[in-house]
């Protein structure tokens, strides 16, 4: 499962930051893109597996999710995109190629007590 291994290297990143520094995590903040493939929902069920028996267990994952934005060259603007289906400006209707965000799968921030 795709979410899954993803979950597990969020959990080791943020296990050993906590050791590092010799605190405990209670929340994990991350960012997750549209285009990047991963479910938001999927994400947060294989989190709490992958917490298991590390010293995570008991924290929270909580996701940003980040909307697709596009350069539009023709009203030399960023755009956002309501559907991944379809890049064009919603604008001015010209496909737009040039994905500024949405590709994001970046842990923000470690949240400790
Ligand atoms: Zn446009």
């Amino acid at each position: 499962m795709h979410e899954l291994s993803i979950a597990m290297s969020i959990v080791e990143l943020a296990a050993e930051e906590a050791e590092r520094r010799g605190v405990k995590v209670e929340a994990v903040h991350l960012k997750v893109g549209a285009l990047s493939g991963v479910v938001p929902g999927a994400l947060l069920s294989a989190y709490e597996l992958a917490c298991e028996d590390t010293p995570l267990q008991g924290s929270r994952l909580v996701i940003e999710e980040v909307p697709i934005v596009v350069y539009c060259a023709n009203c030399q603007a960023e755009r956002t995109l309501d559907s991944m289906q379809l890049f064009c400006c919603p604008v001015c209707d010209t496909p737009c190629g040039d994905v500024r965000h949405g590709k994001e799968l970046e842990v923000v921030a470690l949240e400790i007590p």
